[in-house]
């Protein structure tokens, strides 16, 4: 079969390779691929940037995506055959506390699909056959890749309230950040989208596709551009979705007295600042990471209820087509690439 594999442990060593087809072990089960997300931490993965050491090449890339199960290894329920599933990204041990309490993405033990052993970036994956999640027949299955970010940014908003009529401004236009924007909107929300110049072309029109207002903030102090907004209030809750340590930093003066402030994004630089202030303004910062089980159940449902326009969000490569898709992600044009098999 054909894979996107991550071959060596120099930047760009990564490439389209014919490799042999899984055979799916004591409990899991084949899959075939209908598509792959790429994601943020591919490309970090692709390029060997600093913090991704623990990816070992040989390795197949890819962590969202979606498809049909084909056979099922010993201790397997049959009945997954012919099923589509997607598979949570992260996988925990199962048995420990944090696993025990639905929070397998905070396990000690936690290992990323596609990161730490074989994904999805293939004709074919095995996966375990209890990190699977069955997917309803009206979600279409090249669609389906964007059940994990969607769970993410579901994940993310759980960490905080939002009500009808709050003022809430999101950075960074990427698929995190657009989603987090939507489903903010859903809630009832006025919601701000802030983005940078390089975003007018691709990341910011799709935005107001989802009906969205959008502001840039280059140039420009994020502070007049959130003040003249939203009015001298400023913002109830600010989501950081960009991963710029400088938006993460003027984050702090974007929200109101008892504001919140809510971090989705990673980043490759410290920030620092003066606490004082965020302490007499009683702020509360919180941080997100990945997405849980449940998150993944509500995403699935959210996805086949089309409570969203998801397809604004995905475009699609040919898998043979793997390394200019990064390539063209990496240069930050796209939303949510999709290898589609
Ligand atoms: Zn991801
Ligand atoms: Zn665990």
């Amino acid at each position: 079969m054909q894979a996107f594999v991550k071959f060596g442990k120099e930047p760009g060593q990564a490439a389209v390779a014919e490799v042999p087809r899984p055979v799916p072990g004591h409990g899991e089960v084949l899959i075939k691929v209908a598509g792959c997300g790429i994601c943020g931490s591919d490309l970090h993965a692709y390029n060997s940037d600093p913090g991704y050491e623990w990816v070992t090449p040989p390795v197949i890339l890819g962590h969202e995506f979606a498809g049909v199960v084909m056979e099922t290894g010993p201790g397997v329920d049959s009945r997954w055959v012919g099923g589509h599933v997607t598979v949570m990204a992260i996988q925990g041990c199962l048995r420990c506390p944090a696993c025990l309490a639905g929070n397998s993405h905070l396990c000690p033990e936690r290992k990323v699909i596609g990161l730490h052993f074989d994904g999805a970036m293939a004709g074919y994956v095995v996966s375990k056959a209890d990190q699977l999640l069955p997917l309803p027949s009206n979600l279409d299955l090249s669609l389906a890749p964007l059940v994990e970010p969607v769970s993410v940014a579901l994940h993310a908003l759980r960490r905080v309230v939002i009500r009808p009529g709050d003022k809430v401004a999101v950075s960074g236009p990427g698929p995190i950040g657009l989603l987090c924007a939507s489903l903010a909107k859903l809630h009832g929300a006025q919601v701000l989208l802030l983005g940078m110049n390089r975003d007018a072309k691709v990341r910011l029109p799709a935005a107001q596709r989802l009906g969205l207002d959008t502001a840039i903030v280059e140039g420009e102090s994020s502070e007049e551009v959130v003040r003249s907004h939203f009015g001298p209030g400023m913002a109830d809750l600010f989501i950081e979705a960009s991963g710029s340590a400088a938006a993460l930093k003027t984050s702090l003066g974007l929200v109101h007295r008892g504001g919140v402030i809510l971090v989705v994004a990673l980043y490759n630089q410290e920030v620092t600042w003066f606490p004082s202030p965020a302490v007499r303004d009683e702020l509360s910062l919180l941080f997100s990471y990945a997405s849980t089980r449940q998150d993944y159940l509500q995403a699935i449902n959210l996805m086949a209820e089309q409570a969203i326009d998801f397809s604004v969000l995905a475009q699609n490569f040919p898998l043979d087509k793997a390394e200019e898709a990064f390539q063209e992600a990496l240069g930050g044009q796209l939303l949510k690439p999709v290898l589609v098999l």
